[in-house]
């Protein structure tokens, strides 16, 4: 790559993780709640009034999601055919066949109107994916598996900081899932993740479950004599050195919002005469919800015209990238999933989805991307 390319992504520095990494090396307790990873979530708890459990990846937030649903072999699970692969294979690794949904043209969420259809004897939980930050439509969809008694995970990857009617992503289904992977807003560096969990009655449950089945918890606090396998449990926590990252990009936060929001708002505004000239259509962000700037796409006319583009401005060394293949059309997801209907607008929207880079530190660049892309598209 050469100094003029612009990428995709590129991870920000706060500045203050080397300092903090130091600090944690000094302190030295690596794993379990250190002084960084209690900060954390202590942040993330009073953020969402919810409890909260580092994890090493959003991954194994919604794998313990899965297990903590009790989710058995042959358990129906609802979600967007346009999710990355971990929203199904959580699931899958359970036992559970993942049901796909379409997806609606305006958010790219799932379409709260199509669920009821897909809901059988065996259907258990519902997974929402709030695409790009955006939330998707929770009031029906808590409603609908209310009257089905259907558990709702939110698969909030890419919703920290995003809210639906003043509420945070994450914290109004059952469970709630962030990523801290470097390609999101905030990073733990390389990988990390949260689970919000919305139910005081899985708490002792979830403690467990990251405890590798053990009650090492209680025992540490002194309210057993030893500690032992109780549960089933896996290696699901964030190490210290991670939380100490994440810590300088959490109180980093508000000013990489602000920074990812005006570069939102500039492709926004910049973007509208081509909208009106029918050259490509922006995002929709439905009212009542505030979203986190995570990701500027576009949708071209045509799968054609939107290969030309990632094409051409590849030539020019700007890195925009389509997103999702749908996961119904996968190798796997043929094997494992299935779903009602034909997933038109999946497939439709993907095809012609392109995403622009956007990264705290592009402002300097910004421009040159937004007039290659006019190039492009009025040439
Ligand atoms: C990034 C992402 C994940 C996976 O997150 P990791 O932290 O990399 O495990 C899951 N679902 C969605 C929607 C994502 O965007």
């Amino acid at each position: 790559m050469n100094s003029k390319q612009i990428p995709f992504n590129k991870p920000h520095l706060v500045g203050t993780e080397k300092d903090y990494i130091s600090q944690a090396l000094a302190f030295g307790q690596f794993s379990g709640q250190g002084p960084f990873a209690k900060k954390c979530s202590t942040w993330l708890e009073q953020l969402t009034g919810s409890k909260v459990f580092l994890t090493n990846s959003c991954t194994s937030a919604l794998e313990m999601a899965a297990i903590l649903l009790n989710i058995k072999p042959g358990d129906e699970v609802i979600m967007p055919s346009y999710t990355f692969t971990s929203t199904a294979n959580a699931f899958v690794l359970r036992g559970a066949i993942p049901v796909f949904v379409d997806i609606r043209p305006d958010t790219l969420n799932i379409d709260e109107a199509l669920i009821e259809a897909s809901i059988t004897k065996k259907t258990k939980a519902i997974v929402v994916v709030h695409y790009a930050g955006v939330a998707c439509e929770m009031d029906s969809i808590m409603e609908i598996a209310a009257r089905y008694r259907l558990f709702v995970v939110e698969d909030a990857a890419q919703g920290l900081l995003a809210s639906y009617k003043g509420r945070p992503l994450g914290t109004i289904g059952h469970l709630g899932c962030y990523s801290f992977h470097e390609t999101k807003n905030i990073t733990s560096g390389g990988e990390g993740g949260a689970l919000i969990i919305n139910r005081s009655d899985w708490f002792e449950r979830a403690q467990i479950l990251i405890d590798k089945g053990t009650n090492r918890h209680q025992f540490f606090n002194g309210l057993v004599d030893k500690y032992t396998w109780v549960g089933l449990g896996s290696s699901y926590g964030m190490n210290e050195l991670l939380a100490a990252f994440l810590w300088a990009q959490l109180e980093g936060s508000k000013d990489i919002m602000l920074r990812r929001m005006r570069l939102w708002e500039q492709y926004d505004f910049a973007l509208k005469a081509l909208e009106e000239a029918s050259l490509l259509r922006r995002p929709i962000i439905p009212i009542e919800r505030q979203h986190n700037a995570h990701i500027y796409y576009i949708l071209l006319p045509s799968l054609e015209k939107r290969e030309r583009l990632l094409e051409e401005l590849k030539l020019v060394g700007i890195g925009a990238t389509f997103h999702y293949v749908p996961l119904h059309s996968t190798p796997y997801g043929k094997k494992v999933a299935r779903y009602d209907g034909n997933l038109l607008v999946t497939a439709e929207q993907s095809s012609r989805l392109l995403r622009l880079p956007l990264w705290v530190g592009l402002e300097d660049q910004q421009k040159i991307v937004l007039n290659a892309l006019k190039n492009c598209l009025l040439s």
